[in-house]
């Protein structure tokens, strides 16, 4: 990623994208400019952190005229590393997994993802959406040839920790978890979890207790 997006608080990070893809369909629908307050009800949230946010980047919203949509749209572009594609890697072609190769990233954003592993040989014969799917025992090769930085963990929980270790030593900077175990990597590599058991019970809690009250920021 871009050296800018470092001096942004993570969380303003995290809505980038959100943001970016509300931008791009607005550039396609051929608007110049946006107000935060449009901003806000489109991506759900408020408005002072949308300019809040937005002062980081540098752009600062005209009263009566909004942001410009141009300017914004090449700032994220430049910051998301969007004229790039970053291949990514799919490791356990489960049922979950099998859902990520036949989603299609690239129409959102500039990912792909370029190869998957699993230890299942019937699996490795398939191809799914022109992704062809390796054993593991070549992961570290395939990783290398393709020059992949990125890794989706769709296996079983108790083999997790292993092939985390496999992928750090195979150069790998980002792992998107989607297995329940907490995993080990060192400062260098990035890894956000995404359990979704987990983040359904927590919807569901939430309806319960607290039915009509927004989450804080
Ligand atoms: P999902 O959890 O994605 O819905 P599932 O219930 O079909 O999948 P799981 O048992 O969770 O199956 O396994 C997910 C995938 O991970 C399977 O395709 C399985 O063959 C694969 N897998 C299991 N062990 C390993 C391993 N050590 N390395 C790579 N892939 C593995």
């Amino acid at each position: 990623m871009n050296n800018e997006v470092m001096k942004i608080p993570q969380a303003t990070a995290k809505r980038l994208p959100l943001y970016y893809r509300f931008l791009k369909n607005l550039h396609s629908a051929g608007k110049q400019r946006v107000s935060s307050a449009e901003l806000s009800e489109a991506v759900k949230v408020d408005s002072a952190t949308i300019r809040r946010d937005f002062s980081y980047f540098g752009a600062l919203g005209k009263k009566g005229y909004g942001y410009n949509v141009n300017y914004l749209l090449s700032f994220f572009r430049k910051t998301l590393d969007q004229d790039e594609l970053t291949k990514v890697a799919l490791i356990g072609v489960g049922n979950l997994g099998v859902a990520f190769l036949k989603y299609n990233f690239l129409k959102n954003n500039n990912t792909k993802i370029e190869v998957a592993f699993d230890v299942d040989e019937a699996k490795i014969k398939e191809n799914i959406s022109d992704v062809t799917i390796y054993h593991m025992d070549n992961l570290e090769k395939i990783i290398k040839e393709n020059d992949i930085q990125v890794a989706i963990l769709t296996v079983p929980a108790n083999v997790a920790q292993t092939i985390t270790d496999r992928l750090v030593e195979s150069s790998i900077k980002g792992i998107l978890n989607f297995t329940p175990a907490r995993l080990s990597v060192p400062p260098s590599v990035r890894i956000h979890h995404i359990d979704l058991a987990v983040e359904l019970q927590s919807l569901v809690y939430f309806l319960k207790h607290y039915p009509n009250v927004e989450e804080e920021e």
